[in-house]
């Protein structure tokens, strides 16, 4: 089998291995489709201080079930979560589950652009892995662990229906965090991207307003102006940029939240006046990763037709190209959302 992974920094390999098996309690899944997820793209630039395993974001059917496992059967096309919490912590009893210590420790392995992959039994027995609806297709199903990230971060910080929301980066994550909103009851939806084909897309794909960063104060106006002055409940950096993070900081009302979404910049800092940041009110929230619980509630979000997954997955390419695939998803201008796909994608 075809198994495609990190060789340093930038740089990508394509290895012929071995197929793994199923230990007991353990499942082998062949891969479907994994996105090529903006983590992976820093991962490969060496700015992301994790452990260098790439692709978390995998769908595809079960080919091998080990000894003890009865909840999946040979042919369960499923949707694989790599991390799981430990479910007895501290952290996790107060529903902290994705900075749980333990939640990183769990990965499928080789990762999620093999053509197969073992899932270890703690994922198996803890909820990570997913039956995907008959409704739900690979491409959908591929976008569910960065729905559920949105998922996981609008239940964190509290949205409520009527609120409004302003994200910076609209990328797929950014485009699917959108969505999500408006699924879960948002009333207006704006955000702000640098890339002129990402603006014009979410555009068409129901943003209320696009707005583009370089405009500085104008940008900041302009979300005044549609908001009646209100301003926004919700800011959203959906990017790793300072720069991004303060705009969607400006764009909050008093007593709103901030969420820190997307990935920070290595060493990056918010450059805030504490005294304004104490006088506004305005709560700074991390978000991190998704449960298996969230990812739950976008199968069920996207089967009542509430949220809409589709055009999000422009490019597809085989786990044998995944350099291409990389390349396509760092270029914002041609490509929204980049697949990897392996032999499950056509059945
Ligand atoms: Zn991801
Ligand atoms: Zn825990």
């Amino acid at each position: 089998m075809k198994v495609g992974r990190l060789a340093g920094t930038g740089q990508l390999a394509v290895d012929d291995l071995p197929a793994p098996h199923a230990g007991p309690g353990e499942i082998v899944v062949t891969l479907a489709a994994c996105g090529v997820c903006g983590t992976d793209l820093e991962k490969l630039r060496g700015r992301y201080q994790t452990a260098g395993k790439i692709g978390h974001e995998p769908v595809g059917r079960v080919t091998e079930v080990g000894e003890g496992v009865a909840k999946f059967a040979l042919g369960d096309r499923v949707f694989v979560h790599h991390h799981v919490p430990c479910y007895a912590c501290e952290v996790c009893a107060r529903g902290d589950t994705t900075f749980c210590a333990e939640y990183a420790r769990t990965n499928i392995e080789p990762g999620g652009f093999s053509e197969q992959f073992r899932v270890p039994k703690e994922n198996v027995e803890r909820g990570a892995v997913l039956v995907l609806d008959d409704g739900v297709d690979w491409d959908r199903g591929s976008l569910f662990e960065p729905a559920g990230c949105a998922v996981t971060a609008l239940r964190r910080v509290g949205l409520a229906p009527g609120d409004r929301v302003f994200l910076t980066g609209l990328g797929p994550v950014g485009v699917l965090y959108g969505r999500v909103a408006r699924a879960m009851g948002a009333s207006w939806v704006g955000g702000a991207e640098i890339s002129a084909a990402r603006r014009e897309r979410a555009a068409r794909r129901g943003f209320d307003l696009v707005v583009d960063p370089a405009d500085g104060p104008k940008a900041l106006e302009a979300i005044r102006s549609a908001t009646g002055g209100k301003l926004v409940d919700f800011g959203v950096a959906a990017t790793g940029a300072s720069a991004a993070i303060q705009l969607a900081y400006r764009a909050t009302r008093r007593g709103g939240t901030l969420n820190l979404f997307g990935l920070p910049e290595p060493y990056g800092r918010l450059d805030v006046d504490l005294q304004q940041l104490y006088l506004g009110g305005v709560r700074v929230v991390p978000t991190y990763a998704t449960t298996e619980e969230d990812v739950a509630t976008v199968q069920r979000l996207a089967l009542s037709g509430k949220l809409d997954l589709a055009d999000v997955v422009t490019h597809r390419r085989p786990v044998a190209d995944l350099r291409a695939a990389f390349d396509l998803a760092r270029d914002a201008e041609s490509s929204l959302k980049v697949v990897v796909t392996g032999p499950a994608y056509a059945g």
